[in-house]
């Protein structure tokens, strides 16, 4: 089965009870048994619900794996990796991570005695100098937020395979439309659903699809017995959210190279980071890895004035100024201001969140739309 065809089709047929095309909705707790023991599969809902187990048969079959689990949000399926590991085991991650992410490392996971160490990963030798005995997991997020960096993940597989280290690549920013992790060599593929996967911003979800049973089983494990399971009527939505995953993607790609074209010649505009203009520094690893570049790009203007920034965003009236990413609408965000106001100044300019920095999800809207409402807000919000 192709792409096109999975993401409609991938791990479901129609329900055994009245054929209805659609999962149904399982909306309870538990099911009824003959005898004790006497189930169908299905014996309470944390543990197993035929909704849920729908849309983890579709997880796995879009990400070319063999199992599928899907969580309460993306934070509850790195959550359920992170517990696969004990005391003393240290976790080499990519330094521009989603701040979610970072803060359940440094403030959750470190109370635990898990040692993490941020790295540019574009670099396989930064990867190899802090990896020893005790380095258990390799965390990778490419393209990364909001700098749009490209890591090798072929590259970082073959140092995790060489040193026996799981590697968990986050693909929520690509989704398996542009890449499959687990065909360049991970382990585990982790999402936030709540994206690209959901696609139209109603539903919070996570995922994770591996290929090996006994991983496989150690965290489904996991998801049952710390129970950061997602409802049946959330599973229905983001099933339904992927049956069209191929189509907004296509869209989000070509809406996302027409605003990233647009801003590069823009005379306001500094630089453009979008890893499908040539001009990017990863543009090289990006084309051999991805199919194509996305929906999700970022850029900074020559004044780099925080206060111009603000008023640019606000000037904004197809793109809605919020968090979050991934769906059918247009968002900007100013992430000096939003997502990492929280990082000192000098730290986060280190990783080139600088004042004037604005983050696009660009959406499936007409891009000549799309085009001029930047070009409205650019005019209004920068001093001429
Ligand atoms: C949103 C996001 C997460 C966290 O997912 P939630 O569903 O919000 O818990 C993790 N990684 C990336 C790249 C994200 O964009």
């Amino acid at each position: 089965m192709k792409f096109n065809t999975k993401t409609i089709h991938g791990g479901q047929s129609p329900d055994k009870a009245y054929g209805a095309v659609m999962p149904p909705i399982y909306q309870t707790t538990t099911y009824a048994q003959t005898t004790p023991g006497g189930h169908q599969g299905y014996e309470y809902s944390r543990s197993h619900n035929p909704t849920r187990h729908a849309l983890e048969k579709s997880f796995a079959s879009i990400e070319n794996g063999q199992f599928g689990l899907a969580f309460g949000s993306g934070l509850a399926a790195i959550d359920a990796v992170l517990k696969l590991l004990k005391p003393g085991d240290e976790v080499v991650s990519t330094n521009d991570l989603y701040g979610g992410t970072y803060r359940l490392f440094t403030q959750i996971f470190e109370k635990f005695q898990i040692k993490f160490h941020f790295v540019g990963m574009d670099n396989a030798h930064n990867i190899e100098s802090v990896i020893n005995a005790n380095t258990k997991l390799i965390w990778v997020e490419t393209p990364t937020n909001p700098m749009l960096n490209i890591i090798d993940i072929k590259r970082v597989s073959h140092i995790a395979k060489q040193h026996h280290i799981l590697l968990a690549v986050d693909n929520t920013f690509a989704t398996p439309y542009l890449q499959r992790p687990l065909d360049l060599g991970a382990d585990i593929v982790m999402h936030s659903a709540t994206k690209y996967l959901g696609g139209h911003s109603d539903v919070v979800m996570g995922a994770l699809v591996v290929n090996d049973k006994t991983l496989a089983d150690q965290l489904y494990f996991i998801q049952n017995a710390s129970g950061a399971i997602c409802g049946p009527h959330d599973s229905f939505l983001v099933l339904r959210g992927i049956k069209t995953l191929h189509i907004r993607m296509q869209r989000h790609c070509e809406n996302g190279r027409a605003v990233a074209l647009f801003l590069s010649t823009h005379p306001k505009i500094e630089t453009v980071y979008w890893p499908g203009l040539e001009s990017h520094p990863n543009y090289a690893i990006a084309k051999a890895q991805m199919d194509d570049f996305g929906g999700m790009l970022s850029f900074t203007t020559k004044d780099n004035n925080y206060q111009e920034a603000i008023k640019m965003v606000e000037n904004l009236k197809t793109f809605t100024l919020a968090e979050s990413l991934g769906g059918v609408e247009s968002l900007a965000g100013h992430p000096a201001s939003m997502t990492h106001a929280s990082i000192p100044k000098e730290a986060r300019e280190k990783i080139g969140v600088v004042d004037s920095l604005i983050r696009l999800s660009v959406g499936i809207e007409d891009a000549e739309d799309l085009i001029e409402d930047l070009k409205q807000a650019l005019s209004k919000g920068f001093v001429q």
